[in-house]
């Protein structure tokens, strides 16, 4: 007799908690939706470098890493890496991936650089005559990205790098400061302030995926 009570309140809390997880599942923002994370540059190519010497493949990789954790754990999201460790991967390679991946949007991660210190400043990019989509996702991406950085705002742009150019889906490339500003570049060195910058991009990604 205890035992059938024992395996009747065993039952009733696995379904109460299937239930909650099921619906928390259902409100996910970005349930159901695929996206493609790209990490700039990796292995012999290091990208823009500081001059206490981070360099941009490092911080990258960060930031794409927890982006593609905030996709999955709070957007619900299935999410495609071009890289998920320190090496060097083809442009052809990456845009190869993510045009198979049938993803619904490419987001590549970037950081920027200048021969001058000074410089400094937040742009995100879509390909020259993008899609509506794609300028919308980057309008929505620098809004968001601009609120964390508090630096200058350098623009939604237009540019015709290859991923952006050879990929199928809509797709946008983050600049969110500059790694060759001294200042800028000790903030980068900070896991925390890598992983604000990731977490205001999936915002901007889901105020996008969200209209
Ligand atoms: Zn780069």
């Amino acid at each position: 007799m205890r035992k059938r009570k024992l395996i009747i309140l065993y039952l009733t809390i696995t379904l109460i908690l299937g239930v909650q997880l099921t619906t928390a599942a259902a409100t996910k923002p970005l349930a159901g939706k695929k996206f493609v994370v790209d990490a700039g540059h990796g292995g012999w190519d290091p990208g823009a470098v500081g001059v206490n010497g981070l360099t941009e493949k490092q911080i990258n990789l960060r930031v794409a890493q927890s982006l593609r954790n905030c996709l999955i754990e709070y957007g619900g999201a299935t999410v495609v890496m071009t890289r998920v460790d320190d090496r060097y991967i083809s442009l052809q390679s990456r845009v190869a991936k993510a045009n198979t991946s049938k993803a619904e949007r490419f987001i590549s991660i970037h950081h920027n650089g200048s021969v001058n210190p000074a410089h400094n400043g937040t742009s995100v990019y879509s390909a020259t005559h993008a899609r509506p989509q794609s300028r919308d996702l980057r309008d929505k991406v620098q809004k968001n990205l601009l609120k964390m950085t508090k630096l200058r705002d350098l623009g939604a742009n237009s540019a015709n790098f290859y991923v952006l150019r050879h990929t199928t889906m809509p797709a946008i490339l983050t600049e969110a400061s500059f790694i060759t500003n001294p200042q800028e570049e000790k903030k980068l060195r900070n896991p925390e302030y890598l992983w604000r910058e990731a977490y205001y991009i999936y915002r901007g990604i889901v105020e996008h995926m969200g209209d």
